[in-house]
């Protein structure tokens, strides 16, 4: 067999980013600000506006101007009160005089100081400044962003924050990737769904749950596929359908070397198997390739290593076939408390949980590791990226992936 056997994970990137580059790119389409949450920006974003569009207060307080004040107490007379929302052209300060003004309010002319409402004792008709009086508290026009200049690239995974951005740079919608949509089919004989009856020698079966959650939470469609019997006629029917309805497709089951691993054995028979098996450890038994024209990753059945594999593998072929930048993995130094097995050739993720203790970021691994253990994933934070050989000890300080 000459596909790629046991490939390094940067390898197992590069042959997945490479094919689905050769495939046509994915659209663009246009949202309203309401639902760009969780979406792709598709092209960088100028500023319609400068952000502030005027220079206004900080606070609430007074303007002056600060040269009238050079002692205090100082006592003014008030000449004026601009609110929040203040439309007409405001007169500018007079010489020696002080202007109400409210957060957000258009500085008036003139004025270059805010002295805050809690520094000042408000008299009837004056005020009287009981600390000195600085230049500050005034939001310079653009002083965040000019008009014209990028505040979003392309490819930014719009957050709540990003989207009001958005909207602070003046866009009423956004142009976003078209979500892929993604076929989700879980296969084996021995899964039922939750809520049936168990007999003897079946499970529940639960990959597709996380792997729908998964895709969502990077901003695209999952099909949720019922899970296929393990026989080839039926498999091949599975992936035909999803492959004229859907942009990819993720199995789990079926991958590793036995008879019954029907997954690995149509890739190879009839697919476009482009490589099988990754040095990760848990989850070395995936599969990459074209089903029909349609990437399909074939993760392995083991519920821990059908999720790592996705973080790992299909989340970057996710991104690096959208351009998207995010949702970000964040990768954190932690001291490991207890030792972690490592493998020779692999890279291992160990399930850890992660916690502050006096300023020092450290990861424990309270549960039995085996890649069937699921609660051993929803219980942790971390996973461990242990380079293949490391040795893992208690006392280590390694790199952990947050989930
Ligand atoms: P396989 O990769 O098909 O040999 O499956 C490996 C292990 O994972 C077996 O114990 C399966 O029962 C279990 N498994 C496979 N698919 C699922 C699933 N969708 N949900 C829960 N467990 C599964
Ligand atoms: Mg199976």
């Amino acid at each position: 067999m000459d596909v790629p056997y046991f490939v390094e994970v940067d390898e197992a990137r590069r042959i997945a980013s490479d094919a689905l580059a050769n495939l046509t790119p994915c659209e663009v389409e246009h949202v309203a600000l309401g639902a760009a949450h969780g979406r792709i920006l598709a092209t960088d974003l100028r500023s319609l506006v400068d952000d502030p569009p005027f220079d206004n207060s900080a606070m609430d307080g007074f303007a002056v101007r600060a040269s009238d004040v050079p002692t205090i107490p100082a006592t003014l007379p008030v000449q004026s009160t601009v609110a929040a929302a203040a439309h007409e052209d405001q007169a500018p300060l007079q010489p020696g005089h002080a202007v109400r003004i409210m957060t957000g309010a258009p500085m008036p002319s003139g004025a270059d100081a805010i002295l805050p409402i809690e520094r000042c004792d408000v008299g009837e008709d004056e005020v009287t400044l009981n600390a000195p009086v600085r230049t500050g508290f005034v939001r310079k026009q653009g002083e965040n962003l000019q008009k014209g200049t990028v505040g979003l690239s392309a490819g930014a995974y719009l957050t709540p924050a990003k989207v009001g951005l958005c909207a602070t740079m003046g866009h009423p919608d956004v142009p976003v990737v078209k979500r892929l949509n993604v076929a989700v089919i879980p296969t084996g004989d021995e899964l039922r769904p939750a809520g049936e009856p168990l007999r003897h020698g079946e499970v529940y079966e639960s990959n597709s749950h996380g792997l729908v959650g998964l895709v969502r939470a990077m901003g695209h469609e999952a099909t949720h596929h019922p899970a296929v019997e393990d026989t080839l006629d039926g498999l091949r029917a599975a992936l035909d359908a999803a492959a004229e309805s859907s942009d990819m497709i993720v199995t789990s089951g079926g991958v590793s070397m036995g008879e019954w691993d029907l997954v690995r054995r149509l890739m190879e028979e009839e697919g476009d198997l482009r490589y099988w098996r990754v040095k990760i450890r848990p989850g070395s038994p995936p599969l990459f390739g074209l089903w029909k024209g349609t990437p399909l990753f074939g993760l392995p059945g083991n519920p821990v290593s059908s999720h790592v594999v996705f973080r790992l593998l299909v989340a970057d072929a996710i991104r690096a076939w959208t351009g998207a930048h995010g949702p970000r993995e964040t990768t954190v130094r932690a001291r490991l408390l207890d030792p972690v097995k490592s493998t020779k050739d692999c890279l291992t993720l160990r399930r850890v949980t992660v916690a502050l203790v006096d300023g020092e970021m450290v990861a424990r691994q309270p549960r039995h590791q085996g890649s069937g253990n699921l609660e051993s994933l929803a219980s942790a934070d971390a996973l461990t990226l242990l380079p293949p050989g490391a040795s893992g000890e208690a006392g280590e300080i390694i790199d952990v992936l947050l989930l």
